[in-house]
């Protein structure tokens, strides 16, 4: 139990309710030209990220949330040769992806260059070397400019913050629509979409955004401990309804195909996570 003389840090991301973590050592804590980046340790989460004083990403759950919105549309699209990262300037999507040898080049667009040194630096663990790989195509800049000429993806990955600051542009009719000029036939766009029991406004928008201009849109669900207040969801789009609907067999010859690690996803976790409770769908 954390004494009284202990440091806090509270997040500030909802109204009404808030979450705290003991910060057993700061790390680093300042302003980048575009947020402002907080990096401690915490006895249960190890190393933590919180931007704009909502926690990104933590040591402890990281593999969950990285490991559901990268390997999901991989494995049900599967003929991935050219991925789109939008943000994610921890590097864990981008590790994840690297992980499937089908993938030939990792384009990532993350706005905020200092921000992925300062992880390189100071959390290697979740990017585990991925900046390295000869197939990463690291471009800092704004993902929504980047997207307007982007084309010939298979899956676009939109990693982002919340719809506020920076992020917000990553979440507009117009930004929905590039990506979809982005995507080869078949191909898959998903994206982060909150926590709907906390966050249903960003759900709500992303679902009625996606579905003006893709044929199929839906979303899919995994329980992060970090991002509380119940599931969160993962924004699904493309053009082919089948893409989501593999039963399990195929996705297990998928899976052990690419001879993935994984600790949180399986085809039957793949599979299931589709499946939504009633408020998801309001
Ligand atoms: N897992 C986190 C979550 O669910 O909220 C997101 C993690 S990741 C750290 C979010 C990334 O989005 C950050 O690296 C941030 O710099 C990046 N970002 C925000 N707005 C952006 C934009 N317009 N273009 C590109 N990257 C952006």
């Amino acid at each position: 139990m954390a004494g009284p003389d202990q440091s806090w840090f509270t997040e500030t991301l909802h109204a009404g309710v808030a979450q705290r973590l003991v910060i057993s050592r700061l790390i680093h804590h300042g302003r980048t030209e575009w947020q402002e980046v907080m990096v401690f340790d915490n006895p249960v989460f190890g190393r933590v990220v919180a931007l704009d004083g909502a926690l990104q990403v933590t040591e402890r759950d990281e593999f969950i949330y990285h490991e559901m919105l990268t390997h999901v549309p991989i494995l049900a699209h599967g003929r991935v040769r050219r991925v789109l990262i939008m943000g994610g300037g921890d590097g864990g999507i981008l590790r994840r992806c690297l992980m499937h040898a089908g993938v030939a080049e990792v384009t990532m667009v993350e706005i905020d260059g200092e921000f992925v040194e300062l992880m390189r630096r100071h959390v290697p663990s979740i990017s585990a070397g991925a900046f390295e790989d000869a197939r990463v195509r690291l471009v800092i800049g704004d993902g929504a400019e980047f997207m307007r000429m982007a084309r010939d993806f298979d899956v676009i990955i939109v990693d982002s913050t919340d719809p506020t600051g920076p992020g917000a542009v990553l979440f507009s009719p117009e930004f929905y629509a590039d990506c979809q000029k982005a995507l080869t036939p078949g191909g898959v766009l998903v994206t982060q979409s909150g926590v709907p029991f906390l966050q249903d406004e960003e759900l709500t928008l992303v679902q009625a955004r996606l579905g003006a201009v893709f044929a199929d849109a839906t979303c899919y669900q995994a329980s992060i401990p970090t991002y509380y207040g119940g599931a969160m969801a993962f924004g699904w789009a493309s053009d082919d309804a089948g893409l989501r609907r593999h039963d399990r067999a195929a996705l297990a010859a998928r899976y052990e195909a690419a001879g993935l690690v994984t600790r949180y996803y399986t085809p039957e976790i793949h599979q299931a996570s589709f499946a939504l409770p009633g408020y998801f769908c309001r």
